[in-house]
């Protein structure tokens, strides 16, 4: 629950709305795991929370580790099973959350998406994924990229409340800065997006500057093709100011071609954006190759050269299949 919305609960049930800062401290700052720690509330507080709520933990099942690198198989209380990882950088840890039980997008290079979406996450689900791993590492957590399995966008109610719980000063309070939602253009949700009164910043998986070529690849094109997403885009900047990210996978043989570039250069020309150049990891059967690494540094220098941000994605984890389109959901172990 978002503060209002234990603010009302609160006043709704005779109890003081400043009793919700003082929950809100117990759960996120002290991290009680029952009611009954919460020793300045009253008995029948205590027990009117005890009569609508409870603590839904989920359960870490297995751990794998890899050179800087976590991923944690988590199991819901539904017995589905999701996926998280963390990546220890040099500026902090970031943390890659999940935002749904399968993907109904159905990107051709991503491995999450070979699950059909079973159902959202709820927000608690979001939010118990980092204070899970919190506890289990024992640090805290400084970067939260919503990157993991799922489209944030398709499941965008519980998205916005679980910024704003992780956000919350008195709370867990993750700086806006320090959160990343990546959305593979659902056109609609970049809109919305753009008008929520906080500083997230936003990437957008672009993968190909054609809209043949990214129709193919990731049929949300079809819905939503490129103008619709650079309209958004620049719509995006108008109101928020904030510069964008776009990610672009590189698939050999499929859209790495100089020409590619120059078209994707084109695209991008003059908008306030950096892009990431993703190589792709290999999946299990996809069909789909990564370009040596002298086809990506000419990818690389041809964007550079056109004076555009660009960056190519450090990769983490492939070896434990915890890599960007690695991760998975499965309905059980
Ligand atoms: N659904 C969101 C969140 C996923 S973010 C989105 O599409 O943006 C994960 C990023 O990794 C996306 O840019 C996605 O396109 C990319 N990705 C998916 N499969 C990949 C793979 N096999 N190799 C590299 N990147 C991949």
């Amino acid at each position: 629950m978002k503060l209002s919305e234990l603010e009302d609960f609160l006043l709704s049930n005779n109890e003081k709305k400043f009793r919700a800062t003082q929950i809100i401290d117990w759960l996120y700052v002290k991290r009680v795991n029952s009611f009954s720690e919460m020793t300045n509330l009253s008995k029948e507080l205590i027990s009117k929370l005890n009569d609508n709520f409870y603590f839904d933990k989920l359960e870490i099942i297995k751990k794998q580790e890899d050179k800087d690198v976590s991923k944690f198989l988590f199991k819901l209380s539904d017995n589905n099973l999701i996926e998280a990882v963390l990546m220890n950088h040099d500026y902090g840890n970031s943390l890659c959350v999940s935002s749904q039980v399968g993907c109904n997008m159905g990107c051709k290079f991503c491995e999450s998406g070979r699950l059909k979406k079973i159902r959202n996450l709820e927000t608690s689900e979001m939010v118990e994924q980092i204070l899970m791993i919190e506890k289990e590492i024992g640090k805290r957590i400084s970067h939260v990229v919503v990157m993991g399995i799922g489209e944030p966008f398709d499941n965008f109610d519980n998205l916005v409340s679980f910024i704003e719980i992780i956000n919350l000063q008195k709370g867990i309070n993750l700086g806006s800065r320090h959160i990343t939602v990546s959305t593979c253009g659902i056109v609609p949700k970049i809109y919305e997006f753009s008008k929520l009164p906080y500083q997230v910043n936003l990437a957008i998986s672009l993968h190909s500057a054609f809209d043949d070529k990214r129709s193919k690849i990731m049929p949300i094109n079809k819905v939503y093709p490129l103008k619709d997403v650079i309209d958004a885009v620049k719509k995006y900047f108008s109101v928020t100011g904030r510069r964008i990210t776009f990610e672009y996978i590189l698939l050999e043989g499929i859209n790495n071609s100089i020409e590619d570039a120059k078209e994707l250069c084109k695209l991008v020309k003059g908008l306030n954006c950096y892009i990431n150049l993703i190589p792709y990891n290999e999946g299990s059967s996809m069909g789909f190759k990564r370009p040596k690494n002298d086809e990506i540094m000419k990818f690389y220098d041809i964007i550079k050269k056109e004076g555009i941000n660009v960056t190519v994605r450090r990769e983490f984890g492939s070896n434990i299949s915890a890599a960007c389109g690695q991760l998975r959901s499965k309905k059980e172990e």
